[in-house]
C-alpha cells in the first residue's frame, strides 16, 4: 500500500508549537515509508478561517523543511463532494434535520444521571428532540444528525481500524452499545454549513486517498466516528496515528489562541527547523 498522509489544520489561528509536532511527524512517517505527505486546509467554517491564516501556516511549514503537492486541498472547495455524502445517508434514511439550540439540548437532556455519559466526542450526547424529522423539511438553519440508531441497523457487522500511535497501538473494533452510550446522534453538517468536522474529515481524506492519518491524541476519541461514517459510505478506513500532545509548562494542552508558543515567534527570534525539531525531541534530519 503506497503511504499518503496530511497535515490538516483549520486555518482559524497561527499554527503553534503543536502543529508543528504533528505535521513534522506526519511528514517523517510519510518520508520513511517512501510516501507522499499532503497539506490541507480544514476551512469548513468560512466565518472563522482567514486567507492570511492559510498563508501564514504555508510560510511556517515551509520555514519548518515541509513541503507537499500543489494544489492544496481546501474543505470550502468540496461542497460538491460534501453534498454528495449527505445525499448519500439521506438516500438510506440515515439522517435528520436539526432545528435545536445548544440550550435546547440542555433543557431537554435535563439532570444528569449518575454514570450515564452527558458529552461525548460529538458534545452533548444528543437527547432526540428532532429525531423523525424529515430531510426534505431542512431550512438552512437546520443542521443535520445521524440517526445513530438506525445507521447501527442497517450498517451490519461494525468495522475495526488499526492505530499505531503512542498511547493507544493495536486494533479497535466499534461497538453498537457504546457509540449509543457515549456519541448519539452525532451532527454530520451544522446550520449554514456544508458539513460538520467529523463528515468533512472523512470525505476529504478519501478524496485525497489518505491511507494514514496522523494527528493528535485529542481526536482518538472521534476517531469512532469517522470509522462508523465511513463504512456507512463504503469508503476504506485508514490506518490511525494519534501522537502525544504537546503541551504548556502548566501541562495544558496549546490552543491557536496561545500565541506563546506561535511558530511565527519562534521565528521572528531566530530559532531554526532544527531547533524546533530538538525542542520537541524530535530526530534531526
Ligand atoms: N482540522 C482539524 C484540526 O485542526 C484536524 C483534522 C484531523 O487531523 O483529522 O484540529
Amino acid at each position: 500500500m503506497t503511504f499518503r498522509t496530511r497535515f490538516a489544520p483549520s486555518p482559524t489561528g497561527p499554527l503553534h508549537l503543536g502543529h508543528a509536532y504533528s505535521a513534522l511527524i506526519a511528514s517523517d512517517q510519510a518520508r520513511a515509508a517512501r510516501g507522499t505527505f499532503l497539506l490541507r486546509m480544514d476551512d469548513i467554517d468560512q466565518v472563522r478561517s482567514k486567507s492570511e491564516f492559510e498563508t501564514q501556516a504555508k510560510d511556517d511549514l515551509r520555514w519548518l523543511g515541509l513541503d507537499w503537492p500543489d494544489p492544496v486541498m481546501r474543505q470550502s472547495q468540496s461542497h460538491t463532494r460534501l453534498h454528495a455524502a449527505l445525499d448519500q445517508l439521506a438516500a438510506q434514511g440515515l439522517i435528520y434535520p436539526c432545528a435545536c439550540s445548544r440550550r435546547d439540548i440542555e433543557t431537554a437532556a435535563g439532570a444528569p444521571q449518575e454514570g450515564v455519559p452527558t458529552h461525548g466526542p460529538d458534545g452533548r450526547i444528543y437527547p432526540g428532540t428532532c429525531r423523525g424529522r424529515l430531510m426534505s423539511d431542512r431550512t438552512p438553519d437546520d443542521a443535520v444528525r445521524l440517526d445513530l440508531r438506525k445507521a447501527l441497523a442497517v450498517a451490519g457487522p461494525l468495522p475495526q481500524f488499526t492505530e499505531t500511535g503512542p498511547q493507544f497501538a493495536g486494533t479497535h473494533r466499534l461497538d453498537a452499545d457504546d457509540l449509543i452510550a457515549t456519541i448519539g446522534d452525532l451532527a454530520v453538517a451544522r446550520r449554514h454549513m456544508a458539513a460538520a468536522y467529523h463528515l468533512g474529515v472523512v470525505v476529504d481524506d478519501h478524496a485525497q486517498n489518505i491511507t494514514h492519518v496522523i494527528r493528535g491524541q485529542d481526536l482518538f476519541d472521534a476517531t469512532r466516528i469517522h470509522v462508523l461514517l465511513a463504512h456507512l459510505l463504503g469508503l476504506p478506513v485508514p490506518v490511525y496515528h494519534h501522537h502525544a500532545l504537546i503541551r504548556d509548562d502548566t501541562g495544558k494542552r496549546l490552543a491557536k489562541r496561545d500565541d506563546a508558543r506561535a511558530l511565527a515567534k519562534y521565528r521572528a527570534e531566530g530559532a531554526r527547523a532544527a531547533d524546533i525539531r530538538a525542542l520537541l525531541g524530535l530526530p534531526a534530519v
